[in-house]
């Protein structure tokens, strides 16, 4: 089992691990043990991972005289939303759950995110630990604190920076992951190796076979130094005031297609897209050599990700979108651009006609 500490400034929060390995799940309760944060928990966990991972997880405990219960969502993104943070927080309150208790999230982004919410409000906030199940959210969305649930006008906006007392990252969970949400997880790992990792993009470059068959030894390679370049930002810009934004590469208009297709689309498949737009806006800018952006789009199109727009979504539709990111300033749309594989920087604003030309070629025809 590897570790990673992540090392927090002590005024905003406290410092913890990431560990990494194949098979730890029973020393997990070692751990938990050891911290000491808690004398009772509450694992979090969605429908699909309830069983088998959940059980077996809770037995585990319950096995270790942990004192220790389940709580089984409905899964999906439909569930990430304040009437679930309520449900949740009902029950806790039902089963007595104080604030001398730690909840534990067992599952993908979804689950984390809003266990994280409700952690860090239930009682004016209690402990938790991050367990992600999916690839995407071992490599993303459980390091860093940040949580969410969705409203009726748009994902991810209410919030808080919480950090866990310790992340998980078990990769025999990934043995049971559908290859759609494998590849979901695959996209993010590409724009670490774009924005920061060149020996990362090309290993992704000479292991696409091995990676796609889910070779465990290459998967916890990938999925370490993915780890450890979240980290080193976060340490760096925890509540995203600066640095951390490059971790937004390909997201601004990933997040527009994605939103366009009413969500049809998925984050994995919508970033990829993103990342080849804001590679071939670098180029047009003339900031990113033409074989850096090639390199790009053929690491995407290997792993079976889109690289086009569906010609379905509209360019209007989706420029409308980018002007209405919350991540807009002043008008001006923020783009994170490359001057070349491994150094992203965050551009002023980008002209909206080169975005809009982009858009149009980039139509899937
Ligand atoms: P993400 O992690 O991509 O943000 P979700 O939390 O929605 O997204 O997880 C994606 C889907 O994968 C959900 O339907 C979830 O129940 C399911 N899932 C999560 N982990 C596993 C796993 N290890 N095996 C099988 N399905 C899983
Ligand atoms: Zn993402």
């Amino acid at each position: 089992m590897n570790k990673i500490k992540v090392n927090l400034d002590k005024k905003i929060s406290a410092s913890y691990e990431i560990c990494i390995g194949q098979n730890i799940i029973d020393r997990i309760e070692m751990i938990i043990a050891k911290n000491n944060c808690a004398s009772r928990y509450v694992i979090v966990t969605d429908s699909n991972v309830s069983t088998p991972h959940g059980e077996k997880f809770l037995t585990t405990l319950k096995a270790m005289d942990i004192d220790v219960d389940m709580i089984e969502l409905p899964d999906g993104e439909a569930s990430k939303n304040i009437d679930t943070v309520l449900n949740i927080a009902k029950k806790l309150i039902k089963m007595g759950v104080d604030r001398k208790s730690a909840l534990i999230a067992l599952g993908g982004g979804v689950v984390g995110d809003m266990v994280g919410f409700v952690a860090s409000i239930y009682m004016r906030g209690i402990p938790y630990y991050q367990i992600p199940t999916t690839l995407l959210a071992q490599v993303d969305s459980s390091i860093g604190g940040k949580t969410a649930i969705d409203l009726p006008e748009g994902k991810n906006l209410l919030g808080t920076f919480y950090q866990p007392k310790g992340v998980f990252i078990d990769l025999s969970f990934l043995n049971t992951l559908p290859s759609r949400e494998f590849k979901n997880g695959m996209a993010e790992i590409i724009k670490y190796g774009i924005i920061d990792d060149t020996d990362l993009f090309s290993l992704l470059e000479s292991e696409v076979k091995a990676i796609s068959d889910r070779d465990m030894a290459l998967l916890l390679t990938i999925i370490e130094k993915s780890c450890r370049i979240k980290k080193r930002i976060i340490e760096i810009d925890e509540k995203e005031t600066g640095l951390r934004r490059i971790l937004n590469f390909g997201h601004t208009i990933g997040h527009a297609i994605e939103a366009q297709s009413d969500y049809s689309i998925s984050h994995g498949d919508a970033i990829s897209i993103g990342m080849v737009a804001s590679a071939k806006i670098s180029e047009k800018l003339k900031y990113l050599p033409s074989k850096d952006r090639q390199r790009i789009e053929s690491l995407i199109r290997a792993f079976g990700l889109p690289h086009r727009i569906p010609m379905s979504l509209s360019t209007e539709g989706i420029l409308s979108r980018l002007k209405a990111d919350k991540k807009k300033e002043d008008n001006i749309i923020k783009f994170v651009l490359l001057k070349k594989l491994g150094m992203p920087f965050i551009n002023g604003g980008v002209p909206e006609e080169i975005i809009q030309e982009t858009i149009v070629e980039l139509k899937d025809r």
